[in-house]
């Protein structure tokens, strides 16, 4: 090969060596462009449940990724019990879209995935170590990136991306964007949680902890459309406690309050999943029986009057505080419904209020029904007052 041959040669491979760098610099903005895009939505992110379906489904779809999943601590079961509260109840389209999330007791199975906080492991696929992270639908997995996410320096859950490209996460790559989106979603994730707090604390009751009447108000008109729309029943208890004020007299108001959580963790305990319990204000208190039937709500009616009045209240010095309440019960009537859902519910919560009234008027201690539920018999208790 003469010498103009061998330029023309090395001309060509440095043409070539160039045109690989510009698509690796082209891919690599294109790259920057939809991660920077992503980073703004994870940001912009308006609840807990957004922010996991963006990080398991857009994240994946738009970055070509095989499989992505999410371990979480969720120690005392708090983002359960958001996600749970955020969902409508029998949404499986929703449920489906947080497939791929786990949310752990303890941080045991991920505490050894990482040698510091910082790094994201990356190599082969290891059928021992990582199936458990991606569970057994997944595709056959070649290489596998594994984001440690952490706040205030303690390990919060991971994150976890696998590719049938065994060349995708290479132990030698840079980790550098990896490393960034690791701590914006850590930032995001804790951000949401304490959002979603404010807003919860918001709508309950601070010395009870259950919902509060602001909450009441609003969940009452969605069960009331939920009830005309598929025809379910819905019942509604009012329920106040008997001669409190002589509780506070006589045995001091830090007893009282003792007395009202008492009472909200009873009702609590006789309700199922899908019912609400809210402290309507001072010692009253609302309950919501969703697709409960008239004889099924006042037999729970009836089983919260009776567990109140068998489980006086003993303060720490040995005094016996008795406790009992009036239940109020009424229906919504499915039958003549007209007028939109907010008057409804607004009219069901003053039914229940005016068979409380009945049920004080008639000796306190016992469930009565209203009279628009009709034929639910008069009242349920017990002949003498328990005061
Ligand atoms: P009735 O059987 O007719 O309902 O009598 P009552 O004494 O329960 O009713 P009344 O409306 O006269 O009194 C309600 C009492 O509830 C008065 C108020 O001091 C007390 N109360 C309201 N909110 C709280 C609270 O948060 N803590 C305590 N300890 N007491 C409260
Ligand atoms: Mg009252
Ligand atoms: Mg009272």
């Amino acid at each position: 090969m003469d010498s103009s041959s061998e330029l023309q040669a090395e001309n060509q491979a440095l043409r070539q060596q160039l045109e690989s760098l510009l698509r690796e610099a082209r891919s690599n903005e294109d790259k920057m462009r939809r991660f920077e895009q992503l980073e703004h939505r994870l940001i912009g992110a308006r609840s807990m449940a957004d922010l996991l379906r963006l990080l398991l489904n857009e994240y994946r779809q738009s970055f070509g990724i095989d499989c992505v999943t999410l371990a979480l601590l969720d120690r005392d079961q708090e983002t359960s019990g958001l996600l749970d509260a955020e969902r409508p109840r029998d949404d499986q389209a929703e449920r489906a879209q947080l497939d791929g999330l786990t949310l752990l007791h303890s941080l045991k199975p991920i505490e050894s995935l990482f040698q510091d906080l910082t790094h994201p492991s990356l190599g082969p696929f290891n059928e021992g170590l990582h199936r458990p992270l991606f569970g057994t639908p997944s595709p056959a997995l070649a290489s596998v990136a594994l984001l440690p996410l952490s706040r205030h320096g303690e390990l919060i859950g991971s994150l976890h991306f696998g590719s049938t490209d065994p060349s995708r996460y290479e132990r030698a790559a840079g980790t550098q964007l990896l490393q960034r989106l690791a701590a914006i979603v850590s930032v995001c994730l804790d951000n949401a949680l304490n959002h979603e707090r404010l807003k919860r604390a918001g709508l309950s009751d601070m010395l009870t902890g259950v919902h509060n009447r602001r909450y009441f108000e609003h969940r009452s008109q969605i069960e009331v459309s939920q009830a005309r729309r598929y025809q379910h029943d819905l019942a509604c208890l009012f329920l106040d406690l008997d001669h409190f004020k002589t509780v506070n007299d006589s045995f001091g108001h830090a007893a009282g309050d003792a007395v009202l959580q008492k009472i909200a963790h009873i009702i609590q305990a006789q309700l199922r999943a899908g019912d609400t319990v809210a402290r309507f204000g001072g010692e009253e208190f609302v309950v919501l029986l969703p697709q409960a039937p008239a004889q099924h709500a006042r037999d729970i009616a009836e089983r919260i009057r009776l567990s109140i009045s068998a489980e006086p209240l003993t303060l720490p010095g040995g005094e016996v505080v008795p406790i009992s309440v009036s239940i109020g019960l009424a229906m919504l009537g499915l039958s003549h419904l007209s007028g939109d859902s907010p008057s409804l519910a607004q009219g069901l919560v003053n039914d229940a209020d005016r068979a409380l009234y009945r049920a004080k008027a008639t000796g306190r201690n016992r469930v009565t029904c209203s009279a628009a539920s009709d034929k639910l018999g008069e009242t349920l208790g017990p002949q003498k007052n328990a005061h």
